[in-house]
């Protein structure tokens, strides 16, 4: 008998030129609104101005400064400037980052504890500000996701945080403000997209209604990546769509090891986030097929890639090294590696057992 908790609070608004609907969506006690986004959307598209345009007012304050993968002090910027204003509502505009950190900023605006703090187990004091989530990448599913992820810059480490209170409470997914997307974002975001999906897929923690999402996410993902990293809009558009249902698979099936082993490429070799999974998912991908609880599934998994010659083939397709020493990492930093990896609770919902050596042999396999 099947036993499973589906819980998915965010009024989910699908569809190319949707964005224009954002106004009359908008509570009417949401006054003051600031816009959480990145500099290169906000000085290379017209996406603040077609958010604003859409404002029964036509006005929101606009905070450009999150870096990729944020860090906790771009955070305490971000809320102080909340408090002072009096924001009511906060929007984040971008991939992950803007939509972590507009999730992170909505926290701390309404709790005067530190993220970091909040990460070690602190309760919230209060409920965060409502947050908006209208992402211009198709890849990290944040939109749908209770998760936020960011840099602890002194510890050299990413860490998730995971609170149903930063679930956003509507989200705008406008394929037409992915168009802008320079091609290598398209490919990087579109393998994380990929590799939620997968990993959501063989999860402990993953039921039956949750891999409707996570395998419709992988078929998008397969039939949709190469020609969305052309452009072609309506690849696009699917691509956006395959985001969003990896990113509800996840929010209940969570991320396994394989994005865990990533996070170490993109804090000490600057590999974006989507890339660092994608490098290493086809030697993971060996390893579940050999040392996992869950062989059948693997398989499976593997059926759905054969159209383009395998797993392995597709990640190559998309021009993806997956050695890790083309990225520059060496022998000597793998333990660092491990370490780095071994703390964090994924490593218990993924389907083998999982030890430092295990996670070394397989850094090590990838060299
Ligand atoms: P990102 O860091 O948000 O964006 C990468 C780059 O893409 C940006 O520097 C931006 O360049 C550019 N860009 C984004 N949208 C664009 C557009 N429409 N047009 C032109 N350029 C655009 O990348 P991401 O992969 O979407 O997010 C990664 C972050 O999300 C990581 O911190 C990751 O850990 C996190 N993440 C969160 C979750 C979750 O559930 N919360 C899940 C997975 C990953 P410019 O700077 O030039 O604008
Ligand atoms: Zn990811």
């Amino acid at each position: 008998m099947q036993s499973f908790t589906y819980h998915m609070p965010v009024e989910t608004v699908f569809g190319a030129g949707r964005i224009a609907e954002l106004g009359e969506r908008m509570h009417p006690t949401w006054k003051r609104v600031l816009i959480v986004s990145d500099k290169g959307i906000s000085e290379n598209t017209d996406h603040v101005d077609r958010v604003r345009a859409s404002l029964k007012d036509g006005k929101a304050l606009l905070f450009d400064a999150v870096e990729e993968n944020p860090s906790f002090e771009t955070l305490e910027q971000g809320s102080a400037w909340s408090r002072d204003l009096g924001i009511d509502v906060v929007i984040g505009l971008g991939g992950g980052s803007p939509m972590d950190a507009a999730k992170g900023i909505a926290l701390l605006a309404r709790n005067s504890g530190t993220m970091k703090s909040y990460m070690d187990g602190e309760p919230l004091e209060n409920d965060p500000l409502p947050v908006i989530c209208i992402p211009t990448t198709s890849g990290t599913g944040s939109e749908v996701t209770p998760f936020a992820i960011f840099t602890d810059q002194q510890e050299g480490s990413k860490r998730g945080y995971a609170h149903n209170g930063i679930f956003p409470s509507l989200s705008i997914i406008d394929p037409e403000l992915t168009y802008t997307m320079p091609e290598k974002v398209v490919r990087d975001t579109g393998m994380d997209a990929l590799t939620h999906a997968m990993e959501a897929y063989l999860s402990l923690d993953t039921f039956p209604m949750n891999d409707l999402l996570a395998v419709d996410a992988i078929r998008l993902c397969v039939e949709n990546l190469e020609p969305a990293v052309q452009k072609d809009k309506n690849a696009m558009g699917e691509m956006a769509c395959a985001a969003m249902f990896a990113g509800a698979a996840i929010a209940h099936a969570s991320t396994i090891l394989l994005h865990i082993m990533g996070y170490p490429l993109t804090v000490f070799h600057n590999v974006p986030h989507g890339r660092a999974n994608a490098a290493l998912l086809p030697s993971f991908m060996s390893f579940m097929k050999t040392k996992s609880t869950v062989r059948e599934k693997v398989e499976y998994l593997e059926t759905l890639f054969e159209s383009k010659g395998g797993i392995d083939a597709f990640v190559r397709s998309m021009g993806i090294a997956t050695r890790l020493s083309d990225y520059g990492v060496e022998e000597s930093e793998l333990e660092n590696f491990v370490k780095k990896v071994i703390v964090k609770g994924d490593v218990k919902i993924t389907p083998a057992e999982i030890t430092e050596e295990v996670i070394l042999e397989l850094y090590r396999s990838t060299l």
